[in-house]
């Protein structure tokens, strides 16, 4: 009793009267300082502990015992959660304040006191005191900073640490480690919406609560009308009363089996069929908003469900909030980034204004929102993305907004565009949206890339003042192609190159770090690879004429190859969101370099385009249709595009030629919005005035969603001209079948061959 009254004076006089005092953990090795756990220490105070015991270890050489607090308590302690030794008011009060992932670090006399939240707060209390206090670092789960020293030695420390949300997920490959886990301070899906091998209702799960294959033929009344008939496409009628007790019948059963996990998401798939019946519609109408229906829906679901939080999308069409009913205060909105521009921070930047506008009115009712944010380019991971200078005015933004979730949507893997970093510093913001962002940079780079760090920054400053400067969107289905007159223009390239060299060279006797560096320039040298590949016989192509024939030049070839075995050596899986392998990225680099520009009349002639293309789909503007290079069913490179447009093209062959076929390639890739032109007219002339008619060519009706290239074959038959004009007629809006009927439809033109 004595001892736990002086116990509790020791640390109400220490918590009201702060005093310098250094303590001193380990003394040139030796050490009498033992680890202190409760007698029923739960898990996460047990990890803390020996967390803790390792890594000092690691630092000193000296291993401090774990002792349990019913043995009596000595001078020399470190105290892991509520002992017995700290059992006062004071201290169960901050403990509550805590949350479940905050932390109170404190020294008091000898003592140091590491405090959690009710969850994992205690092993966050543990990492950030290594990491704050002992200066050791996490940079990735393979690569850590332990500063070696015999002696331990604390200034006072009263440290108390709460982030502003309570999920932080940043969805990478290396936060399946779970001591990067524990000293990133993130969350994973798994610990949240996961029991174990059960994967738990995340998102888009409507369709998996009421699946079609079930339910469709016996009642179609439960899926959503559109255009007038039921479709089994995932969404469903909300109105339907039947449609409610399935839902919730089946989340009974699910929670029953699974009583440990919290979330539970009722959402709608991922398309934009939602329901058109006329009481579907009247809600509606009602609220303003398709939201209305749903909130609605999910509200009476968060009703029979009282101690869970049942999670819903505000997404595409329910993206704006209702007017009349708010979410229950177990509901949790999920809003999410997925469209929006990644060059300039999101409240600031006017393109992201309806989005702002949308948050900021969701959080007028409700103060559980999720934000599902994206940080990588889907299209191409390894192009460089420059948009580190956003992140933390966005997770600022939204922490003002209410949002006490967020999916970082990294996709990070190793060696994939910095994405250590952003993994590292994203960790960082989410802890704590205020942190010094310049510092955590420094550190990361002097840390990760040691002598190689100065160079690394500098080609990372540079390509995001270049972002800045040419005022770019930067887009998670953008391409490198489409920076190649700006951030990655010739020059910048040379300088990036050159800054990568003297990186590799600073380096060269550490394997390890220079495996690092040599990770970083991946994105330049598929860069590289992609921009020869959209003008192949370009200035910056993969062919140079030599003696009157184009020939392949061999740094092109061996970049190629280094890309590849680059991507082998860190084992590399996919260089896109769709899983592209390496080596089928290799193969169809061949493939598309591999072609004949022998007798074909139109090779680099002169083209124009009335109106010019759109500036998202330019390339390398009109003289891309003469290049000599085939669109593939990549659509980013090699087509220009005209939205909500015709288009007329004019190819002029220098001089008045004979003719017998022109060729014309056009793209349907409905699922991206392209479509045929619904008409092509050829026409020729010898002076550029007058045109006489060749043929007007139309593509099959019946193709609507089936992908498919094109080459129009016009056949004018001995004939001579200079001038071939193409006059192309598009859909312009997007007709009945089409999911997204009545938007804005593209066309996509590319190589013209003459013979
Ligand atoms: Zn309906």
């Amino acid at each position: 009793m004595l001892k736990k009254l002086f116990i509790l004076f020791l640390f109400i006089l220490s918590i009201n009267s702060i005093k310098a005092q250094n303590i001193t953990l380990v003394n040139k090795g030796h050490s009498e300082y033992r680890i202190i756990i409760p007698k029923k220490a739960n898990s996460y105070e047990q990890t803390a502990a020996t967390i803790l015991q390792k890594y000092i270890k690691k630092i000193s050489g000296c291993e401090l015992p774990i002792v349990k607090d019913n043995k009596g308590s000595k001078q020399y302690e470190i105290l892991i959660g509520l002992t017995n030794r700290t059992k006062d008011d004071i201290i169960k009060h901050k403990k509550k304040t805590l949350g479940e992932d905050g932390y109170y670090i404190f020294t008091s006399d000898s003592k140091l006191l590491i405090l959690g939240g009710s969850g994992r707060g205690v092993i966050h209390g543990v990492t950030g005191f290594l990491e704050d206090h002992l200066l050791c670092r996490m940079y990735s789960p393979s690569v850590e900073y332990i500063p070696h020293k015999e002696t331990i030695s604390l200034p006072f420390i009263d440290d108390t640490q709460i982030p502003p949300a309570d999920i932080r997920i940043v969805h990478t490959e290396f936060t399946k480690d779970t001591m990067y886990q524990y000293f990133r301070k993130i969350t994973q899906i798994e610990d949240v919406w996961n029991d174990g091998n059960y994967h738990g209702y995340y998102v888009h799960t409507l369709p998996r609560i009421i699946p079609s294959e079930k339910y469709f033929k016996s009642h179609p009344e439960y899926f959503s009308l559109v255009n007038g008939e039921r479709v089994p496409w995932g969404q469903f009628c909300l109105s339907n009363p039947e449609v409610l007790k399935i839902t919730i019948d089946n989340l009974k059963e699910q929670i029953a089996n699974h009583p440990s996990i919290k979330y539970w998401s009722v959402s709608q798939a991922d398309n934009y069929y939602q329901c058109e019946c006329d009481k579907c519609k009247a809600i509606d109408v009602e609220e303003g908003s398709p939201s209305g229906a749903m909130v609605r829906f999910v509200n009476e679901i968060a009703k029979a469900f009282p101690d869970k939080v049942i999670t819903t999308l505000a997404y595409q069409y329910t993206r704006k909030p209702p007017l009349k009913t708010k979410p229950l205060d177990n509901v949790m909105i999920t809003l999410c980034t997925i469209e929006l521009n990644r060059s300039k921070p999101i409240e600031t930047d006017t393109s992201s204004a309806s989005f702002c506008k949308e948050i900021i009115d969701w959080g007028k009712i409700t103060n559980k929102i999720m934000l599902w944010d994206y940080e990588t380019q889907f299209a191409n991971s390894f192009g460089p993305f420059p948009l580190y200078n956003t992140l933390q005015p966005n997770i600022q933004f939204f922490t003002k907004n209410h949002v006490m979730a967020h999916f970082q949507q990294c996709n990070g893997k190793h060696s994939e565009n910095f994405s250590e970093l952003k993994c590292y510093l994203l960790s960082k913001l989410l802890w704590n949206p205020n942190a010094n962002y310049n510092l955590i940079i420094n550190d990361f780079m002097n840390g990760y890339y040691r002598d190689a760090a100065p160079f690394i920054h500098e080609y990372f400053d540079l390509l995001h003042s270049e972002c800045q400067k040419a005022g770019i969107v930067l887009d998670i289905y953008g391409n490198p192609v489409w920076m190649a007159r700006n951030i990655l223009s010739e020059g910048n390239m040379k300088k990036y190159n050159d800054m990568f060299n003297r990186a590799e060279k600073a380096v060269s006797l550490n394997p390890d770090v220079l495996g690092r560096v040599k990770a970083a320039r991946l994105p330049i040298m598929f860069s590289a690879i992609e921009i020869a590949k959209s003008d192949l016989f370009g200035p910056r192509g993969w062919y140079k004429e030599e003696n009157g024939k184009y020939v392949r030049k061999k740094e092109m070839d061996k970049m190629l190859d280094d890309f590849l075995a680059l991507c082998k050596h860190d084992s590399i899986q996919s260089l896109n969101e769709s899983g592209l392998s390496p080596e089928f990225f290799y193969n169809s680099t061949l493939r598309t370099i591999d072609v004949q520009v022998e007798g074909n009349l139109a090779f680099k002639k002169k083209v124009s385009c009335d109106p010019e293309p759109d500036s998202r789909y330019y390339g390398l503007g009109p003289q891309l249709l003469t290049n000599g290079v085939r669109g593939n069913e990549d659509y980013k490179i090699n087509w220009l595009g005209w939205e909500d447009k015709d288009a007329s093209i004019i190819v002029d062959l220098d001089s008045v030629t004979k003719i017998n076929e022109i060729t014309i390639s056009t793209l349907h890739l409905p699922k991206v919005w392209i479509l045929h032109p619904k008409s092509i007219v050829c026409m020729i002339s010898n002076d550029g005035v007058n045109y006489k008619f060749v043929d007007e060519l139309k593509p099959d009706p019946n193709l609507k969603n089936t992908t498919d290239i094109k080459a129009f074959t016009f056949k004018p038959k001995n004939t001579s001209t200079r001038y071939i004009k193409f006059n192309l007629t598009g859909d312009k809006k997007l007709p009945m079948w089409h999911p997204y009927k009545g938007s804005k439809a593209w066309i996509f033109v590319d190589e013209i061959t003459v013979k």
